[in-house]
């Protein structure tokens, strides 16, 4: 049996990443979601294990320095890290695992597991990306500038992506998202044992 798919997808806070996300948790319910750990506090209904590991500061050092994170990176004077164990389990387990991180972290990752896809999901214009920040109605004017400004700053990076998605609806983007996801599992590499069976028989 081949690894499942491990695909990173990141993009500018406002583009849209967790709805797209959730669409292709619908479209793929066998697809798994890795958990990260994070040092943030959990937000209304968010229950440890399920939506994060919620860990002191302390804590998460301490699994950094046992080797268990394969990735972190700080956000909003948070850390948030990928758990190793997990991950390998689940890709070596066969199954295809989504993860959610920021642009240094699917970087990072691919790094280590070279294997790993990553996309990096655009927003259709520098406009648009500025009304979706706005439209929240939860960030100050001063905010927004400050987003967008750490936005150029990370679609730069986008160079360094296997692939790049443009949101201009839910949808769309989870469909182009769903076919990479396709072409990548009908990669030579990943279909290897189903050649070397046919040629035995
Ligand atoms: P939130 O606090 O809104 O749940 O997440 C904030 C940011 O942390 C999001 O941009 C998300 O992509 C990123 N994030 C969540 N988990 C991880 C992780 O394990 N590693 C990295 N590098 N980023 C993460």
């Amino acid at each position: 049996m081949s690894n499942g798919l491990i695909v990173s997808i990141s993009g500018p806070s406002g583009v849209g990443k967790g709805t797209v996300i959730e669409k292709l948790r619908e479209m793929f319910p066998d697809c798994r979601h890795s958990v990260s750990v994070t040092s943030r506090a959990p937000r209304g209904t968010e229950q440890d294990g399920v939506e994060y590991y919620f860990r002191t500061k302390e804590e998460f050092e301490d699994l950094i320095e046992k080797g268990e994170i394969i990735e972190y990176d700080q956000y909003v004077g948070n850390y948030y890290g990928t758990p190793l164990t997990p991950l390998l389990k689940m890709s070596r387990g066969g199954q295809d695992v989504l993860l959610d991180l920021t642009v240094p972290g699917s970087l990072a990752l691919k790094e280590k597991f070279d294997d790993t896809v990553t996309i990096f999901l655009l927003p259709p214009s520098m406009e648009e990306l500025r009304s979706r920040l706005s439209g929240r109605g939860t960030e100050t004017e001063e905010l927004v500038e400050k987003r967008m400004a750490q936005a150029k700053g990370e679609i730069e990076k986008a160079i360094h992506f296997d692939y790049v998605v443009t949101n201009r609806e839910v949808q769309q983007a989870a469909d182009e998202i769903a076919a990479i996801m396709k072409a990548e599992n009908c990669r030579f590499r990943r279909s290897r044992d189903a050649v070397d069976t046919l040629l035995a028989q």
